[in-house]
């Protein structure tokens, strides 16, 4: 993919890399150190994207709105290939690191991932950045420097294990520290009014505990296109004086003590994915990168126009990735009424049309409230905003529906049932001028369920954006085999026009074209062989079908029933009945929350199956299993194009949309899914030949639920009966019973929200097709150029285009 572009390019790179490990680094060609070699390798690269950044920046057209993308999760992995990737300079980089005796790869593997995020959401940012900088669009990234990032899983015995993630311990050669945008963030102490100067009535919040918040900033390269845009990532420090004022008073300790607590801030990312502890440390971090942010872009606002915020709305969009960062809402009303003057109904037109709000879950557990008590006594001032908004948004909910208290009340920013709660995602949507989910059904699901009355209230407000991914790291880096293919069939276009995959599908007959594809598939399944066998010391046939979910541990994902899928093949091969069985190796890996003490128990019934299955040498030729510890963007970026099978198995309704979906599909992997999230338009997109279906609809779901009586679905199953009869027996925790009780309990329970033994039959039907498809080797191939022909439309550049089209460059309309 990657031609000398330039001559004398090659040779100045080298040269650059040369000057770095030299000289920057003061290291001598002995040493032999990889990691210099790549900070090396990093800042040479770094050298050239500076001067384009430079250049966007000063490109930047005032008269187009700028976009501020929010949110507290960048899963952004590692930078080196991709700077090579959108430079350009692949095989320059080759030649410069095998003067060192090296090869780009192990230069490559010196890089940590920068794991900023837990799962779907925060790679969804990444994939965002890479989107508008490609398209040139004047997004700013706005995140959190976190210390340590999401925690290394290690397995020990087959429990998870989590340890710290030191990302920064080697300094990270892609970020520059801004000092002179320093910004300082206020906790605590009370909210006062007061008569200012022009005899006008305002409020100040005093008393108040400050911590600085300073930028770093990330480069995010578009591709091939000299934009560079930036992801500023804050980092929390104490403020000088007051140290000083401690140290002073005599108090040394309490002034580093202070320094700690500020910094704590910023010290580690929470890991809990899909769920919501409320607390405290938490609610700062959320505010400390809204009031960073916000000051940061006014500060800019105020450079170029002044106290004058009439055109602000005009100006900056700001998206909200889920409620995490939607304090900011209070927040600007604050700057712009206390700090800048405005009147609350001028401050409210502005905010009102400045946020838009995307929501990422249909989980009751996942949506976001805060204790108001805990809310007043960090942030008081901004509790007194949103009690005044929702003062307001209620009259106008009254004069809508006149005399619904009922209505009032379920509508209401504050649950007052109980210890009263802020609802932050009711806050984001007031709040928004517009309001999007993430799938098609998710979405409609929204609009017709949880916030169904805003629906009824404002229609116009909401509407979808069905996620995607970037095919820059999630096909031309990641696949690289693949790409060539696809660069040889169509020339290089398609990688910022995914949609021209199309162009495979007659492809897709031809016998050559198909034999082409196998292979780069093989070399794949070797290569995802190679990282099984070395992080779970199992061996995988690249000849038998890999079979493959990976994503984070969560019932609603339902691994289990995976799990129980592989206990019946399990079965099927020792009672002999192994006719038309695909042999098949099978994967699964991803986090559990720390205290998610089920996902945690499904880690370990997967290693305990696994060890089982894998020590029976029955089984060989038939099953193997591995999990494969510490899940993260780069394991990713080596496991989808090495899949032959797609497991997305979320219990319908449960999933907003998933990504890793689209992933393996886009590397020409098949799907067995259900109808939940994006997998709709996935087999709306590919066809029903080529998916494989199964499972009860969100519909039949929810229908279901009142008489479902699992007791009684084992009862009518063969299959499941001896399936759970092995689980129940002890038959995989042998050295330690009723490990998997707890497991047991909850999915045989008539409470099941997951509703697993529900879709067993309909599972494990779904995978005899699988079995029967796998067998005709022309079809299966057929199929994954199919898979991959119809993946255009799950290229983040279509989303990010609709987001660009419908919400923040829409003219006109009703903002
Ligand atoms: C894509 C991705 C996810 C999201 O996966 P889902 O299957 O959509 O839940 C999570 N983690 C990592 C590291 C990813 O790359």
């Amino acid at each position: 993919m990657s031609a000398v572009n330039v001559p004398g390019e090659g040779q100045a790179l080298a040269d650059a890399v040369a000057r770095h490990y030299h000289l920057t680094l003061g290291k001598d060609r002995a040493g032999g150190d990889h990691h210099y070699l790549y900070e090396a390798l990093a800042l040479a690269l770094r050298d050239r994207l500076v001067g384009r950044w430079r250049r966007t920046r000063g490109q930047a057209d005032d008269s187009r709105r700028r976009v501020a993308y929010l949110s507290l999760e960048f899963l952004i992995g590692r930078s080196l290939h991709n700077a090579l990737l959108s430079l350009d300079l692949e095989a320059e980089a080759r030649e410069a690191v095998a003067a060192f005796a090296c090869d780009l790869e192990t230069v490559e593997a010196e890089e940590r991932d920068a794991g900023l995020g837990n799962g779907g959401l925060g790679r969804l940012a990444a994939c965002f950045l890479d989107s508008c900088a490609t398209l040139a669009l004047p997004v700013t990234g706005y995140g959190i420097r976190y210390e340590y990032g999401m925690f290394q899983q290690q397995l020990r015995d087959g429990y998870q294990v989590e340890n710290p993630d030191r990302w920064l311990r080697d300094g990270n050669p892609w970020e520059f520290e801004v000092p002179e945008r320093i910004r300082r963030v206020h906790f605590g102490g009370r909210a006062e009014g007061y008569r200012d100067d022009h005899g006008r009535w305002r409020h100040r919040w005093v008393d108040a505990q400050s911590v600085l918040a300073i930028p770093f900033d990330m480069p995010v390269p578009g591709y091939r296109n000299g934009t560079v845009n930036t992801l500023r990532l804050w980092r929390a420090a104490a403020t000088e004086e007051f140290d000083l004022g401690e140290f002073n008073a005599g108090s040394y300790t309490d002034a580093v003590d202070a320094k700690t607590q500020a910094e704590k801030i910023t010290m580690v990312l929470y890991p809990n994915d899909q769920s919501e502890a409320g607390k405290e440390l938490r609610l700062r971090q959320q505010y400390f990168l809204a009031s960073a942010s916000l000051q940061d872009i006014l500060a800019d606002w105020l450079a170029a126009h002044g106290e004058d915020f009439t055109g602000f709305a005009d100006g900056y969009c700001l998206q909200l990735n889920d409620t995490h960062p939607t304090v900011s809402i209070p927040e600007l009303m604050r700057l712009l009424m206390d700090e800048h003057g405005l009147g609350w109904d001028a401050a409210w037109a502005i905010t009102r049309e400045s946020f838009a709000y995307t929501n990422h879950t249909l989980l009751p557990e996942a949506l976001e409230t805060w204790s108001v008590a805990l809310f007043g006594s960090l942030l008081p001032r901004l509790l007194e905003i949103i009690q005044e908004i929702n003062a307001c948004f209620l009259t106008e909910v009254s004069r809508q529906w006149p005399g619904d208290v009922d209505r009032e009340r379920r509508m209401s920013l504050i649950d007052e049932a109980g210890d009263p709660q802020l609802r932050m995602a009711y806050l984001g949507i007031v709040g928004s001028f517009s309001v999007n989910g993430v799938a098609a059904l998710h979405t409609r699901l929204l609009t017709r369920g949880l916030f169904r009355d805003f629906h009824e209230l404002w229609p116009a407000k909401f509407n979808n954006k069905t996620n995607g991914v970037t095919p820059r790291r999630w096909l031309a880096y990641c696949n690289p085999g693949l790409a060539a293919l696809i660069d040889e069939t169509l020339g290089d276009g398609w990688v910022c026009d995914l949609e021209r995959l199309r162009e495979l599908t007659p492809r897709a007959e031809d016998p050559a074209f198909r034999e082409r594809f196998a292979t780069v598939k093989f070399d794949n399944k070797r290569r995802l062989a190679g990282l099984v066998a070395d992080s779970c010391g199992v061996a995988f046939d690249p000849a038998m079908l890999f079979d493959v979910q990976v994503k984070r541990i969560h019932e609603y994902k339902r691994q289990l029933l995976n799990v129980l899928h592989i206990i019946h093949r399990y079965d099927r091969v020792l009672r002999g009945d192994t006719a038309g069985l695909a042999p098949r190796c099978v994967l699964l890996g991803g986090k559990a929350a720390p205290g998610y003490a089920m996902a945690k128990a499904i880690i370990k019934l997967v290693n305990n199956v696994a060890a089982v299955v894998n020590d029976d040498p029955r089984l060989a030729p038939w099953l193997r299993v591995a999990f494969l510890p510490d899940y993260k963007v780069t394991s990713m970026e080596v496991v989808c194009p090495g899949a032959d099978l797609s497991e997305q198995l979320s219990t319908a309704g449960k999933e907003a949309s998933g990504t890793g979906n689209m992933k393996f599909m886009m590397n020409g992997a098949v799907t067995i899914g259900t109808l939940d999230g994006a997998n709709i338009e996935i087999l709306e997109a590919v066809g029903e030949d080529n998916f494989f279906l199964f499972g009860l609809t969100a519909e039949e779901v929810e229908a279901r639920r009142p008489n479902y009586r699992p007791r009684d679905v084992v009862a009518a199953d063969d299959d499941l009966q001896r399936v759970l009869q092995l689980l129940e027996s002890g038959h995989f925790s042998l050295l330690e019973p009723g490990i998997f009780d707890a497991v047991l309990a909850a999915m045989t329970s008539p409470a099941d929200p997951w509703m697993t033994l529900a879709d067993f039959r309909s599972y494990v039907d779904a995978q005899h097709r699988v079995d029967a498809a796998w067998h005709d080797r022309e079809d299966w191939l057929r199929r994954c150029i199919l898979n991959t022909a119809a993946s255009g439309r799950f290229s983040s550049d279509r989303t990010i285009r609709e987001y660009g089209r419908d919400i923040w460059f829409r003219k006109g309309a009703t903002r």
